[in-house]
């Protein structure tokens, strides 16, 4: 049994400073390219999915469908539920085997984030080995319906970082720095990595207690990527690439082969682009070899 919450296996990627890949899917074929991809880099992984995915394939499907590819490997692996801002479906989630539940109050006041992310948390520790994921400041673009212009934004404070991570009772956070969902705008986001290590300072030392979570990785240079993980950033999502490489595979297949009515061929060529995909990222974050 290789499934385990997202907090045991962030709490090492912290300590030995590498982040572990956290990808969304939209799709079963996705699924396996990453249990596949993570498996021949010997690496922890996230699998991900948002409420709009999560609800259109019925999260009693992915659970079981992840539980059934994760008994067969040996590598760490957790299910989280990405955005959610409905506290009953983070819930449902929850109850039928989701391993991670992230639960965006972004959007509320911070009492009102703060009361409902720990509404949350009580109930997944309640469980037991399901750990929660919080989130204050705003990250801008689009995840699911979620819609935050740039200007509208808010980064992350530090103080109230604290505060806000000792009453949600969360386990892993994901403070707003200047990342954002989507497809950058510029070629050179502007990101607060002091701002992101004075966050991990004040919740990490002397021990890892909260990993941090970086949100919206796509598009990012590589000197940003490992600069973000140096600062404490150890659950590092990726949601826009992979939608990109599922899109342009599938036209690429099939504009390459316009008479072929075979499915499972084009499956087969979306699902070894993705899992391409995945060993890179396994690569530039450093989580090769890291499976325990
Ligand atoms: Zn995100």
């Amino acid at each position: 049994m290789a499934i385990v919450s997202a907090k045991e296996m962030l709490v090492k990627a912290s300590q030995e400073k590498y982040a572990v890949g956290a990808f969304n899917i939209t799709s079963v074929v996705q699924m396996g390219a990453i249990i596949e991809g993570a498996v021949a880099k010997n690496a922890p992984v996230i699998i991900q999915t948002s409420v709009t995915p999560a609800r259109f394939l019925k999260p009693e499907v992915v659970v079981a469908v992840f539980k059934a590819l994760a008994n067969e490997v040996s590598i760490p692996v957790c299910l989280h539920l990405d955005h959610c801002t409905d506290v009953d479906f983070c819930k449902i989630c929850a109850d039928l085997g989701y391993t991670n539940i992230m639960f965006d109050g972004s959007h509320l006041d911070f009492e009102e984030n703060i009361r409902r992310t720990r509404e949350v948390s009580d109930y997944c520790h309640a469980i037991g080995g399901i750990t929660v994921e919080g989130e204050l400041g705003t990250v801008s673009g689009v995840e699911d319906q979620i819609k935050v212009a740039s200007d509208d934004a808010q980064l992350c404070d530090p103080e109230k970082s604290f505060e806000f991570v000792e009453r949600s009772g969360i386990d892993l956070f994901g403070p707003a720095i200047g990342t954002a969902h989507g497809i950058y705008q510029t070629e050179n986001p502007v990101i607060d990595f002091k701002r992101l290590g004075e966050i991990y300072q004040m919740l990490n030392t002397p021990l890892v207690k909260t990993p941090l979570v970086v949100h919206g990785g796509t598009g990012l240079s590589e000197p940003t990527v490992r600069n973000l993980i140096q600062n404490g950033g150890s659950k590092y999502n990726v949601s826009t690439n992979l939608k990109y490489i599922l899109m342009d595979s599938t036209h690429e297949y099939m504009t390459g082969h316009p008479k072929e009515y075979d499915p499972g061929k084009l499956d087969k060529h979306v699902k070894m682009e993705t899992r391409k995909r995945i060993e890179y990222w396994i690569d530039l974050l450093g989580s090769e070899g890291k499976a325990l």
